[in-house]
């Protein structure tokens, strides 16, 4: 088994990096090389603006290349959930704003000529429990009326024809898609910097001055400035960026992949072949690769960290859920296994704006696969002082209390959820 993302391992990597020192003055300096980041410079570079991406390590190394390859529509929480909490006007914004996220990338791939996989899938939302069909069902209602039509609701007796497990309903939201994240993230790297963005690899931002409305960046391999900077580092946000780890909480995500499943086999887990997500608090999320294994990703445990050895124990709980949703398929062979962090935010909705000087766009909540490559390309439409389309704007963003970036407190979470799991 290999202790690596699937998408970095059967992706040609980014090879369009700046070799030269880093110097010089830009319009924009974007820290952070994930879709985020490389969307952004796409747009700017497009738009003639003189634009570099600083990226500490290797493009698309953080969750943007190891993520579970689902481009979902709509919204991740309960649509009326939301509507209570924000209101219907926002609610129906944000939800439209994943809705063209993912049409945002399907127009990309296609002007870009992005070899990526890109297929609108649809999304399965399965119910774990019967009760959770109820809510489930409740739900559906309220999207197909009032934002969503191409939604449908399932029974488990219409289940049979899509998944090879006894789930009790779902709901299919027919725009969701999904692709291969490596090749699209390599593909989006490239055609920035054919458009012009200067991309330098292996480039820390360590400390950063702003002089009135300039920004100074020092990094591991040189100096710059630049009138505007966007932060685009997401759960990996450096304690140089106070602000944002105040407010960022990065929790890890773990996935497996199987070996290459027979036609037989996927005839009896996954004939839809759709993305799928089931309805636990700690729940899994699950689709075939382009090469018919199954990605089958989740929490798994409540922890702050993803290495190696973390991602290894991880796997092994999945492993056990694996086998419970497919029992015939407990004792595949795994030849993937991986994590990485995921930038949650307190009320798990996103933020993408301007504080103090500093344009950032992050906080996606393990939803920011699509989210991302689209708010990035709306900061930078912002920057150029183009029409502002961000849904999310004036969405307020405190401080977690008692929170400096070290989430202490993940353990109690995961127990409260696996409580909840219990008895829900
Ligand atoms: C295991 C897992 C599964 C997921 N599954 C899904 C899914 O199926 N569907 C979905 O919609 N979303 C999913 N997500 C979430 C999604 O992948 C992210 O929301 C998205 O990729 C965020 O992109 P980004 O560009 O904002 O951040 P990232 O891709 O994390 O990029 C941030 C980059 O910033 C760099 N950086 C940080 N600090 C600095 C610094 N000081 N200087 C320079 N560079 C710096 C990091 O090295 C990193 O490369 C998943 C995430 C994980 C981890």
């Amino acid at each position: 088994m290999k202790l690596v993302s699937y998408w970095h391992d059967t992706a040609r990597a980014f090879s369009g990096g700046a070799p030269g020192p880093v110097e010089g003055h830009y319009d924009v300096a974007i820290v952070g090389g994930g879709f985020t980041g490389l969307a952004a410079a796409h747009r700017l570079a497009k738009a003639g603006a003189k634009v570099v991406v600083l990226e500490a390590e290797r493009v698309g190394w953080g969750a943007s290349g190891r993520n579970g390859g689902h481009l979902n529509n709509g919204l991740a929480h309960s649509y009326l959930s939301a509507k209570a909490e924000l209101g219907k006007e926002r609610a129906i914004a944000i939800y439209r704003a994943l809705d063209d996220s993912v049409d945002t990338i399907e127009a990309l791939v296609g002007e870009e000529a992005i070899d990526c996989n890109f297929r609108r899938a649809g999304k399965l939302k399965l119910a774990s429990k019967p009760q959770h069909f109820e809510s489930i069902a409740r739900n559906f209602e309220a999207i197909h009326a009032e934002v969503d039509p191409d939604t449908a609701l399932l029974s488990a007796a219409d289940l049979k024809s899509e998944i090879g497990s006894p789930f009790h309903g779902a709901m299919l939201s027919k725009k969701s898609a999904m692709m291969h994240m490596g090749r699209y993230v390599a593909g989006l790297a490239t055609a920035a910097a054919r458009h012009g963005a200067v991309i330098h690899e292996n480039t820390g931002v360590t400390d950063r001055k702003q002089v009135g409305v300039r920004h100074e960046l020092t990094t591991s391999r040189g100096k710059i400035s630049a009138d505007n900077m966007l932060v685009a580092t997401g759960a990996y946000t450096t304690p140089n960026f106070g602000y944002f780890r105040r407010r960022i909480i990065s929790v890890g995500s773990f996935i497996i992949a199987t070996r290459p499943l027979s036609d037989t086999e996927i005839a009896a887990t996954m004939p839809g072949n759709r993305t799928c997500v089931n309805s636990m608090n700690i729940g899994n999320y699950f689709r075939l690769s382009p090469d018919n294994r199954l990605i089958f990703g989740g929490r798994a445990r409540f922890s702050a960290t993803s290495d190696q050895r973390s991602d290894a124990r991880s796997g092994q709980i999945l492993q056990a859920s694996l086998a419970a949703i497919f029992p015939q398929l407990a004792k595949v062979e795994i030849d993937y296994c991986w994590g990485g962090l995921v930038d949650m935010t307190k009320d798990r909705f996103p933020r993408a704006g301007y504080h103090d000087g500093v344009w950032y766009a992050m906080g996606y909540s393990g939803h920011g696969a699509q989210l991302s490559t689209h708010l990035g390309m709306i900061i930078a439409d912002a920057m150029l002082g183009r029409e502002d389309r961000n849904p999310l704007k004036g969405l307020e963003w405190p401080a977690i209390p008692g929170y400096s970036g070290k989430p202490w407190f993940l353990p109690m979470v995961g127990l409260y959820y696996k409580a909840l799991d219990r008895i829900q």
